[in-house]
């Protein structure tokens, strides 16, 4: 296995919480995010709430611990946390969210002509585990859903996370689709940064131990065989496991038919998906040179639902 989220992935401690987690996610629990990032089981949270304080921070969001502000990991630039934005436009659509999402994650916001640029640390395994580096754009029209990259490292040896659900083909996150009704824009940066930090812990989840937790999509029979192994979920929303699904017909059909429906739906090869250079570039400033949103979002425009 690459070791691409570094030496914490490899302790033995934080290996069994992967463990926990991913059982609890295959199983379709629920886990709750608390400040930084942080995931617990539905019985933890409880348990903690005896002794601090929690509150539930709205309808679906999960409850999150508001005990303390986080300082910001600092890498590069001082947060907006305290400031107003620069622009009025940017206070008016983006102001109060960034603080509130400031409150419960490091967060550094940067302005951009079409909106906002949100880098986000996030480590849901605690304090000894790998953190999850976000970058995170976000239109002033929310209609464009935001797009996100994930890096488990910054700096000139910058290193974007694991492919498998990335979008194609800018390996853009993909974390949820509309179908699952996990998240709308009206829910906010936070929520959207505790579905991240979740599919973090999917990603190094498959990276150290082999598999992808919990329900996925996937699209034909050649994505399938690339990335799904038999004891995951099936793509196709069944509710059954791999094996027990599409594997075989999967395995019938032939590598030029696969690669061929896939062109089809993604107008581009399996292989071409890659973080685009600007956002590598972006990672290896540590958010110091920015592309554009606009170009940043000039791939086809993302389906909801596709991946
Ligand atoms: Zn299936």
């Amino acid at each position: 296995m690459l070791m691409t989220s570094g030496k914490n992935l490899s302790s033995p401690k934080v290996l069994e919480r992967l463990s926990v987690l991913g059982q609890a996610l295959d199983n379709q629990q629920q886990l709750h995010a608390f400040d930084g990032g942080l995931l617990k089981l539905g019985k933890e949270a409880e348990r903690k709430s005896n002794d601090d304080e929690f509150s539930s921070a709205g309808d679906r969001s999960p409850a999150r611990s508001r005990s303390r502000q986080r300082a910001p990991s600092g890498q590069g630039r001082s947060p907006s946390q305290a400031h107003h934005f620069g622009s009025e436009a940017h206070e008016e659509a983006f102001g109060t969210e960034f603080r509130v999402l400031a409150r419960h994650y490091a967060a550094l916001g940067f302005e951009d002509k079409d909106g906002l640029w949100v880098a986000v640390s996030s480590m849901p395994l605690g304090p000894a585990g790998p953190q999850a580096n976000f970058l995170v754009g976000v239109f002033f029209d929310r209609r464009v859903a935001p797009r996100g990259w994930a890096f488990s490292r910054l700096g000139p040896r910058a290193a974007p996370m694991a492919l498998k659900h990335t979008n194609l083909p800018d390996a853009s996150i993909c974390a949820m689709t509309k179908e699952d009704n996990a998240w709308s824009p009206s829910d906010g940066l936070v929520a959207l940064i505790d579905h991240y930090s979740i599919w973090a812990v999917k990603s190094w989840h498959r990276q150290e131990l082999g598999w992808w937790p919990g329900p996925q999509y996937g699209f034909g029979s050649y994505y399938r065989k690339r990335e799904f192994v038999a004891k995951e979920w099936c793509g196709c929303g069944s509710g059954k496991r791999y094996a027990s699904c599409h594997q075989t017909f999967d395995f019938l059909e032939s590598e030029e038919i696969g690669r061929r429906q896939f062109k089809g739906a993604f107008s581009c090869d399996y292989e071409d998906r890659a973080v685009p250079q600007a956002i590598m570039d972006a990672a290896r400033s540590r958010w110091k040179n920015l592309p554009s949103l606009v170009s940043a979002f000039s791939h086809r425009r993302i389906v909801w639902g596709e991946l």
